[in-house]
């Protein structure tokens, strides 16, 4: 007897009542890479809970590579990165030395439009050259304002003011450093952006305004090779967050996985857990790792997005059955 219609009507019914997991399937997906739980700073807002007392564990290179390679082979990968953490440039003082450029350069070299998130606190620490070197080398050695370099301008990371603009004015004094600088912030700390483009001019730079791109955006350019974007967001109530008192609850935020452009966010963190959507709360996961004869591998990412599906479809039952969920009344 031929079972594919029944099958397949089947999964006709499914995707019409499930529509997460068929959403899923058919976005294209940006990787996230949060490669370490550690951090310097133990900030009161912080969605991923990080903090000095976490362990100083990474994602390894070659997992994050291997995972690069077989995004850039398929068709649904968006061709977009973050790398972030907890902190990222804690590499520097922990981790392989060289982990930062080795992960920038690989997504570079492959064409990948790369973003890395950093809290800047290492601007006047003792490593800060050295990661300004690998900065400098990365950025002039590729397409100009290929990399994307984001910071947070509020006033929940301490000295974020002056952190933010030391970087910049930093960058923007080297040779060829033709890079993207996002600095983003909260609704009720916008303040502090004009004051950030003042403490830059204070550092001796020129900021003139340029058109970008066919949206007519303009955008500050600072020393004639910085772009500067600045976005506010909304603060949500994951992980230290849910303890603050303006912090937006999210109902449902396992499926609130989605970009403003309609892509999907897949983020890998440094426990072995793959997790849809960058911020914490209730989330959809699964693990990159299988276990195999007392042996553990890597799941491919094939896998991983057909799991990562499969837990959505889970999650969706769950949620309509105990919570009354329903895809319409978002
Ligand atoms: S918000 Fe950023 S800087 Fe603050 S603790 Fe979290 S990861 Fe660190």
């Amino acid at each position: 007897m031929n079972f594919m219609p029944i099958y397949q009507k089947y999964l006709a019914w499914r995707d019409r009542h499930f529509p997460m997991g068929n959403i899923l399937r058919h976005t294209q997906y940006v990787l996230v890479f949060k490669t370490t739980n550690y951090c310097w700073y133990r900030c009161p807002h912080c969605c991923e809970c990080s903090g000095p007392n976490n362990p100083r564990t990474f994602i390894p290179v070659r997992t994050i590579c291997s995972y690069l390679d077989q995004a850039h082979a398929d068709p649904s990968f968006s061709n977009n990165v973050v790398f972030t953490g907890g902190e990222i440039m804690s590499a520097y003082r922990f981790g392989p030395a060289d982990y930062v450029p080795t992960l920038l350069n690989h997504s570079l070299d492959l064409g990948i439009g790369t973003d890395i998130k950093t809290n800047a606190a290492w601007v006047r620490a003792g490593f800060g050259e050295g990661i300004f070197q690998d900065l400098h080398h990365v950025i002039s050695s590729h397409k100009p304002y290929s990399l994307q370099i984001s910071l947070s301008l509020d006033r929940y990371h301490k000295n974020a003011l002056e952190n933010n603009a030391a970087v910049i004015s930093r960058l923007a004094k080297m040779p060829n450093t033709n890079a993207i600088v996002h600095v983003s912030g909260f609704n009720n700390h916008v303040d502090m952006f004009p004051a950030l483009l003042e403490r830059i001019k204070a550092n001796g730079l020129k900021i003139d305004e340029v058109l970008c791109g066919s949206a007519g955006k303009i955008l500050p350019r600072v020393g004639g090779r910085i772009l500067l974007q600045y976005s506010k967001g909304t603060l949500f109530d994951g992980g230290r967050a849910r303890d603050m008192e303006w912090a937006h609850h999210s109902e449902f935020p396992q499926f609130q996985f989605l970009t403003a452009d309609g892509m999907s966010l897949i983020a890998f963190d440094s426990a072995g857990r793959v997790t849809l959507g960058e911020n914490s709360g209730r989330k959809i996961s699964t693990s990159f790792l299988m276990r195999k004869n007392f042996n553990v591998y890597l799941k491919n990412l094939y896998h991983i997005r057909a799991d990562l599906v499969k837990a959505t479809w889970r999650e969706e039952t769950r949620a309509r059955l105990l919570d009354g969920w329903r895809f319409n009344e978002r």
